[in-house]
């Protein structure tokens, strides 16, 4: 069933955005060379102590972190670690807020340094698609509007699209309904409709798109070994769309120091 959020709910949700885009700019503040994926976590955790909120995260089915750290041909769902950071690395951060029961989720990637024309392009393009898909997200349109909007930036480039994790709604729970896939057929799925808060999150790879998961039970990879890329945003079904984790809307960056 795909809930439809009262203006009251989306108070809330617009918050529980906003804390989320405030997290993702501490931790892209503290993303560098050296640093150890875990401090990049506590980093993180602090954050959302300070904000008052919970990580949507930690204990979902298990997960022992605050944020999500995927490096190179970690696709999603890495699980931070005494690994550290280095130069040429692509680290792609995915974590969200809860706040009064209800969720804000995102995503971003970033290259340290200088790396490949050809690993800026997936980074690149991974963020298009995802603006692309979030432009569909208006009232009358289908999901299958937003996945071939995806889908088409990914084919421009020549970019594998992951298709076993895909977009969501959000609402009470990280993921609701509907599904929101990377790939699809225009004016196919569910219709869109006011009220309909999704996650956008198009997960692209330089080489094939088909992915495994390691023996840790979570960190999703690449099986041919090629560098991915994942962008995401949570964002309110309207005209036009409101993009839910655009913005902080109060700094939370005493939180970024003391760690790593
Ligand atoms: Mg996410
Ligand atoms: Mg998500």
């Amino acid at each position: 069933m795909i809930v439809l959020r009262t203006e009251r709910e989306l108070e809330i949700l617009r918050r529980a955005g906003s804390i989320t885009a405030g997290l993702r700019e501490v931790a892209r503040r503290a993303i560098r060379p050296g640093i150890r994926t875990r401090d990049l976590d506590a980093v993180v955790a602090d954050a959302i102590v300070l904000a008052g909120a919970a990580s949507n995260f930690k204990g979902y089915h298990g997960f022992p972190a605050t944020v999500c750290v995927s490096v190179n041909d970690e696709v999603v769902h890495g699980i931070p670690s005494d690994r550290r950071l280095e130069m040429g690395d692509v680290v792609s951060v995915d974590l969200g807020a809860v706040w009064r029961g209800y969720h804000g989720d995102s995503a971003f990637t970033v290259a340290l340094g200088e790396v490949a024309p050809r690993v800026r392009e997936l980074i690149e393009a991974t963020e298009e698609a995802m603006w692309r898909g979030i432009e569909a997200c208006r009232p009358g349109n289908r999901v299958g509007d937003i996945s071939a909007a995806v889908e088409a930036v990914a084919r421009r480039h020549g970019l594998g699209v992951v298709r076993e994790f895909v977009g969501h709604g959000v609402g009470r729970a990280m993921h609701e309904e509907p599904q929101v896939p990377n790939y699809g057929s225009a004016g196919t799925g569910p219709v869109l409709r006011r009220g309909m808060v999704l996650a956008i999150e198009p997960m692209f790879t330089l080489g094939d798109a088909a992915v495994r998961v390691l023996d840790d039970g979570w960190t999703v990879v690449t099986v041919d070994g090629s560098t991915a890329a994942h962008f995401e945003h949570t964002v309110a079904v309207g005209d036009p769309p409101e993009v839910l984790t655009l913005e902080p809307d109060r700094p939370l960056a005493a939180a970024g120091d003391g760690h790593g």
